[in-house]
């Protein structure tokens, strides 16, 4: 979390920065600020509690002939999120400034020993004691400002994207990073743009360097940039040309990010199948796994870890291995996993799905397993990001970049890969009779085309989330696959409108969750002809007499949950193993709608960021 920007040249860094950080508040808003350089080497910092365009307003006709800044927006993990705790924070004797993102492990016993050192703090951040750490070192052992960066961070234990600034050396900014990601941009022009992601570079530079583990740069306009790890070893960055564009990052049209990607899916999971499927041959090709297929298939069982909608593309993902691949499955949180001293053997594969692929909790359980052996396989949307990079193998979603902070079309575009990870390794395994697999790459093919029929049933989402928008509480329910589709639609819910939800196996229902039935309580019921349909109908009844409200989402044409629903979205029919693709599409707008009604800022919920880099 945390979004930090940093600008190093000719050009003036206000607009640059202010425009990077609008870019990156997806990852935090807490607080926003920058510190600008001149060429004097003096320091300006404005920061402010709220959000970018607070500090857009505050530093409104500041004009100044700064030659570097740096700017943050915060997600709180140390200290409230108020002005004084937000970034850059200056070193005691103004010399150093820094941004930060990550947390700093053990900064608590550095404090204590700066503290005894005659060092003050004024904010509660672990950033604030990592900038007068460097300051500290950097006094002690009388080192420039790289190689101090370098000594105090392998004292340093936690995560961290850094980017920090002497006002000795006016222009030079050093950066390093350990398990929070960090882009360097290479300008044309010798100037350089440093960003948590690249989207605030696109618009500068195609040419860039994803730092990588235990590394720093040191930038200065004009120079080469000089990268080394931890260790003092000299790395020779491989660069690489960004394949995005700037209309990919804005909204075009649409009032939220949040909308524009639901919009999106029928393309992304079209995308994400795209050279994939060859459909006169009949065969799948996953080029990122295919060396491993074996091994696969080899082994004893899979383990998917995710965290929050990701960890729910990993429970769909069970159901179609099982079904398709008759290959023992168990999802895990990413969290839970690596605390819990799990079982893991060379014979398992570990999948992690994080649609940043720099989710720290993920990553974390995806190195234990890598120590224990395990293979491990990664589904990212980012290319480049941690994930992709420490897996031994992977397949990339392609949904483009996801901006609002709850997740949409990376979740379709996850169930899609996974969806094709299934067949392919069931069509080797021939635990799928071929007349079923056919159909299933026929009918995957035109899920897009579906999911453009689901989206024009927007109207009448919208008249649902206008009767219910003032509910207290929602149930969600669902069985099979649909399981955690159901989960899916009460954490959209949750996140963007603050309502209550909960998603339940609909045949869980009676085992407690009955009790809350009344005619106050909405309950979705995802009631697709096909998987259990007369149990759902059963379930649907129980709902019935006890007053509670049904939305159902069914099968195109059904009369029978028709009859007994309050309200219905219809879907296409599909099979069942496909049908998660489609009956997530109106539970996200009907969260969506709701929220909109609600005024809520449905971009950026409270407390809540995207790509979780911290544990
Ligand atoms: N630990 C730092 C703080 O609380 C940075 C937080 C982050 O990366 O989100 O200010």
């Amino acid at each position: 979390m945390c979004g930090i920007v940093g600008y190093t040249g000719t050009e003036n860094p206000i607009p640059i920065l202010i425009d990077g950080l609008k870019r990156l508040e997806y990852r935090g808003y807490d607080s926003a600020g920058l510190a600008l350089m001149n060429k004097s080497g003096e320091i300006k910092v404005f920061k402010t509690k709220g959000k970018v365009a607070d500090l857009e307003k505050l530093i409104e006709n500041k004009e100044w002939d700064a030659v570097a800044g740096i700017a943050h927006t915060r997600w709180a993990t140390h200290g409230a999120p108020n002005t004084i705790n937000a970034h850059p924070h200056v070193s005691g004797s103004g010399d150093l400034v820094l941004v930060h993102n990550g947390i700093i492990e053990n900064y608590s016993i550095l404090k204590e020993a700066l503290i005894q050192k005659g060092y003050h703090f004024k904010s509660e951040t672990d950033t604030e004691v990592l900038v007068n750490f460097i300051e500290d070192v950097k006094k002690e052992s009388g080192k420039n400002l790289f190689e101090s960066v370098q000594l105090a961070l392998k004292r340093v234990v936690g995560a961290y994207a850094i980017v920090v600034m002497d006002k000795n050396f006016p222009g030079q900014m050093v950066v390093a990073r350990k398990g929070s990601p960090l882009v360097v941009g290479i300008g044309k022009d010798g100037d350089y743009i440093i960003a948590s992601d690249a989207a605030p570079i696109v618009s500068h530079t195609k040419t860039v360097y994803y730092l990588d583990e235990d590394e720093l740069a040191l930038l200065e306009p004009g120079k080469e940039m000089m990268v080394k790890t931890l260790d003092n070893k000299l790395v020779t960055p491989s660069l690489t040309e960004l394949d995005l564009t700037i209309e990919q990052l804005e909204k075009e049209g649409f009032e939220h990010f949040m909308l524009k990607e639901i919009y999106e899916q029928p393309r992304s999971v079209y995308d994400s199948m795209r050279g994939r499927i060859n459909a006169e041959k009949k065969q799948i090709k996953l080029g990122g796994i295919e060396s491993y297929e074996n091994h696969i298939l080899e082994s004893d069982r899979i383990i998917m870890v995710g965290c929050g909608t990701s960890w729910h593309a990993g429970l769909v993902g069970e159901y179609l291995f099982e079904e398709l691949a008759r290959i023992p499955v168990e999802t895990e949180y990413g969290s839970e996993f690596r605390y819990r001293n799990p079982i893991i053997k060379p014979r398992d594969v570990v999948i992690g799905i994080s649609q940043s692929g720099e989710t720290a909790d993920t990553l974390a359980a995806l190195r234990l397993a890598k120590e224990k052996g395990a293979l491990l396989l990664g589904i990212c949307n980012v290319v480049g990001s941690s994930i992709a990079r420490e897996t031994h193998a992977g397949v990339y979603t392609h949904a483009g970049p996801e901006i609002g902070v709850a997740s949409t079309k990376a979740f379709t575009a996850q169930v899609t890969v996974l969806t094709l990870m299934a067949l392919r390794l069931g069509y080797l395994k021939g635990t799928i009779p071929q007349e079923r697999y056919e159909n299933l790459l026929q009918e995957l093919e035109n899920v897009p085309d579906k999911i453009e029929q689901v989206l024009q049933k927007d109207l009448i989402i919208q008249q649902v989330a206008r009767e219910y928008k003032n509910a207290k509480n929602f149930l969600y329910l669902g069985r099979g696959i649909n399981f955690p589709v159901a989960l899916e639609g009460a954490l959209k819910l949750k996140e963007i409108s603050y309502i209550h939800a909960e998603g339940y196996p609909a045949a869980e229902m009676k085992h407690g969750p009955i009790a809350l039935i009344d005619e106050n309580m909405p309950v979705v019921v995802i009631a697709t002809k096909k998987g259990n349909y007369d149990k759902i109908v059963s379930n649907i009844m129980e709902i019935k007499a006890r007053d509670g409200k049904i939305i159902a989402i069914v099968t195109e044409g059904d009369q029978q949950v028709a009859g007994l629903a309050d309200h219905v979205i219809e879907i296409p029919e599909s099979d069942e193993m496909l049908t998660p693709l489609l009956a997530t599409i109106p539970l996200q707008l009907l969260a969506y709608h709701i929220a909109v009604m609600l005024g809520r800022d449905v971009d950026k919920p409270r407390n809540l960021a995207k790509s979780v880099t911290v544990e």
